[in-house]
């Protein structure tokens, strides 16, 4: 998992992005076409594992040098 993303039919992690990005377009598959969501579902989707990415680090260094925030 590179990712966090990956066809549910092959795998592949590459998408193929609608020419009109609004929230309601379909974005397929680039290995095999099938569809796989909407831009909207997949955008957020995207932005909360970026959110994660970023914070889990962060909070792992933080609980190892606070140790009286530890709950
Ligand atoms: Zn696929």
């Amino acid at each position: 998992m590179r990712s966090g993303f990956g066809c549910e039919s092959c795998g592949s992690p590459g998408v193929r992005l609608p020419a009109d990005l609004t929230d309601d377009a379909m974005i397929q598959c680039d290995r095999c076409g099938c569809t796989l969501m909407a831009w909207g579902a997949f955008k957020r989707r995207v932005e909360a594992q970026e959110a994660a990415d970023t914070r889990e680090p962060a909070e792992r260094r933080a609980v190892g040098a606070a140790p009286q925030a530890a709950r």
